[in-house]
């Protein structure tokens, strides 16, 4: 089978073609929470995404105007986050760039993304209770390592010798109570670590380390749900994990030596240098990584000792051109103004990290124009770099132009959102893209020192960096990293004082707000919804061998099987993008009651199971995979497989289907 045949959806993370979804391995999940206090509210939302666009946060916030009117919900007060999964499907941006290696827009996953969080915000409105707000923070080791080390090291020695690692290993629990309950209603933990467990050959969809984490803390309460009459919502959220990566055990080559470092080569070329995980499989290193942030947010929520919010809640929302920023003296570090620069990727973009190697003949940790050849390529191509912009960038060579790539519209945003909200003492600095450690750490404490100038810092006060939000520009490194020009590096889009126009902008917000003043001047969003392009091949009509109807099972369970055994079935089936069935399931697996009737024990969103769809000679076939856990209770049980079929006249329609009764010992 070719690509075209069984193309699905191109994955977004690792931006390679042939990484596209073809199953479900944990549903991508949108988890939301509203906080009100008086008349004024906020929604934050983290989503199992690779990152926000403004493509998403501005059609959201187009429906949320459309069901509660124009005040309730804007772009001001709702800030959306995404976990950074790689393993999810793409083709959601209005700028071209994100969408090359997904063969373009794709709408059906757009409106999946915006629905879903949609319909999580409307579930937040819905089931707010009073309550209180409270938090606490602590560390978690052995969960996150620095994939571009080298560049940390650049930073100035007295400031690193002010922290014990080169990755944060800070985590922070909000937890939402219900007054009167004692229970909690929500929780949010931020980490800062990257969606990179999966790796990329992976096709399964997985909210990986994240996603399970924040699976693991809801299904723990599922059973307690029903009788509180709540559900329980908890995401793990993102925060500054530009060089921080899941693969703690280090990056090799395939040869099992460690890589070279300043460059995370092999031999000289970077495709085959990896990082693994703690796991010998990425699905492995996905559980414990995940499990670790799960454990974390559970025993620092379960141990109490919580510090409760109180006061009011604030926001501020600002569009900034930051491809247009003067920086002042006070915040350049070269004692005079500096600016930021017109969007562009250097050459290690293209070299990508040991999460996921690129391809041709680029390595980290250029700052020199090796890749003469491929540079005169896409300067003559796409847009060449003015000689200001040469400068502007320096030492990173420009690859791509991006902020000057007009076809079919521009490729990477210019104008930027910055959001901030105070919810009591909490602050939560939404930022558009991912910092890196150092990057993090001083944009923190910058608007730290800014709220307490302006007078507004407790004692008790706490403050979140919440990455991926609302749009995407790529990396943002300290200029000391910058100059290494490691990916990340590369990545910092904006030129080397991207990240002091960050902390001269964000500052200016926390200090309009604790002194309750207006938003500064706003640029005008770009609007470049017209762009999108679609190269995708529809679904072809589905169709099974003659005598057999779907649903039909190609390959049945075996009559019995033991705990820990893998069940694995085969059904005739069509293409799951007849229907992603939102909110629902392909599959179920049921048990036997006593009395004859069957309780479901496990869907498609859980961890035990597997969802795969391939065609084969005359039809297609749904893989079904449940590894059955060894808490399960001996008995009799099936599987059983909803999926849509379309026909020759494109009608779509349902069918089910089911294995034989088995029975598990
Ligand atoms: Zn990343």
């Amino acid at each position: 089978m070719d690509i075209i045949d069984t193309f699905v959806v191109g994955m977004m993370g690792y931006a390679m073609p042939q990484q596209y979804t073809k199953g479900i391995h944990i549903r991508l999940r949108a988890r939301a929470f509203v906080f009100g206090h008086g008349d004024t509210r906020v929604a934050f939302v983290s989503s199992d995404i690779c990152f926000i666009t403004q493509a998403v946060k501005q059609t959201v916030v187009e429906r949320l105007k459309k069901i509660y009117g124009p005040t309730m919900y804007t772009e001001e007060n709702v800030m959306l986050s995404g976990t950074h999964t790689h393993a999810g499907p793409g083709g959601y941006s209005w700028h071209p760039l994100y969408d090359i290696s997904t063969f373009g827009f794709h709408d059906q996953n757009f409106e999946a993304i915006v629905n879903g969080i949609v319909n999580a915000i409307q579930m937040a409105h819905k089931t707010a209770v009073m309550g209180q707000l409270s938090y606490k923070s602590g560390t978690l080791m052995d969960s996150n390592a620095n994939r571009s080390p080298s560049a940390y090291l650049a930073n100035p020695p007295e400031e690193r010798a002010q922290y014990e690692h080169n990755t944060d290993k800070e985590f922070t629990v909000l937890e939402l109570t219900g007054s009167g309950q004692g229970f909690p209603v929500g929780t949010i933990g931020w980490f800062a670590v990257h969606g990179t467990s999966m790796n990329n050959t992976n096709m399964y969809i997985s909210g990986d380390n994240k996603g399970y984490a924040s699976y693991l803390l809801e299904k723990e309460m599922k059973a307690l749900d029903k009788q509180r009459g709540v559900k329980y919502v908890a995401a793990v959220a993102q925060s500054n994990e530009g060089d921080v990566t899941p693969n703690t055990r280090g990056a090799f080559c395939d040869n099992g030596m460690p890589c070279e470092v300043a460059h995370s080569t092999c031999g000289g070329w970077s495709e085959g240098c990896h990082g693994y995980g703690p796991g010998k499989t990425d699905f492995e290193s996905t559980k414990i990584i995940g499990e670790h942030q799960y454990t974390a947010v559970k025993t620092t929520r379960d141990k109490g000792g919580l510090t409760p919010l109180s006061g009011d809640i604030r926001y501020m929302h600002v569009w900034i051109d930051m491809e247009n920023t003067t920086v002042t003296p006070e915040f350049s570090g070269v004692g005079k103004a500096a600016k930021t620069c017109v969007g562009a990727l250097g050459d290690s973009f293209a070299a990508g990290t040991t999460d996921g190697p690129g391809e041709f003949n680029f390595v980290q940790g250029t700052n020199t124009s090796a890749n003469w050849y491929w540079n005169w390529l896409t300067s003559k191509i796409l847009a060449a770099p003015t000689t200001e912009d040469i400068s502007c960038h320096a030492p990173k060579p420009i690859l791509f132009m991006t902020g000057r790539i007009l076809f079919p519209g521009k490729w990477t945003q210019g104008i930027i959102p910055l959001q901030v909200f105070k919810v009591g003492q909490f602050w939560i600095v939404g930022v558009p893209g991912e910092f890196s450690t150092m990057a993090g750490r001083r944009l923190r404490n910058k608007v730290r020192q800014a709220i307490v100038n302006a007078g507004g810092w407790t004692s008790d006060s706490h403050l979140v960096i919440a990455g991926l939000t609302n749009s995407y520009t790529h990396y943002i490194t300290t200029r000391e990293e910058y100059s290494y020009q490691r990916y990340e590096g590369a990545s910092t889009m904006f030129g080397p004082f991207t990240l002091n126009a960050y902390e001269m902008l964000y500052t200016d917000l926390a200090s309009r707000i604790v002194k309750g003043l207006t938003p500064p001047t706003s640029a005008k969003p770009e609007n470049i919804s017209s762009a999108i392009f679609y190269l995708q091949p529809a679904v072809t009509p589905d169709q099974v061998p003659s005598g057999l109807k779907f649903g039909d099972v190609a390959k049945d369970a075996n009559p019995s099987y033991k705990r820990g055994d893998n069940v694995e079935v085969l059904f005739w089936a069509g293409n799951p993008r007849n229907n992603l069935r939102i909110e629902g399931t392909f599959l179920d697996v049921m048990k036997k009651n006593s009395d004859g009737t069957w309780t479901v024990v496990a869907n498609d969103g859980d961890w035990d199971t597997k969802y795969w769809f391939d065609y084969v000679a005359n039809g297609g076939n749904a893989r079904i995979q449940w590894e059955i856990p060894s808490t399960t209770v001996p008995g009799t049980y099936k599987i059983v497989h909803y999926g849509d079929y379309k026909t020759g006249n494109k009608a779509i329609i349902q069918y089910i289907g089911s294995t034989r009764e088995f029975t598990v010992a």
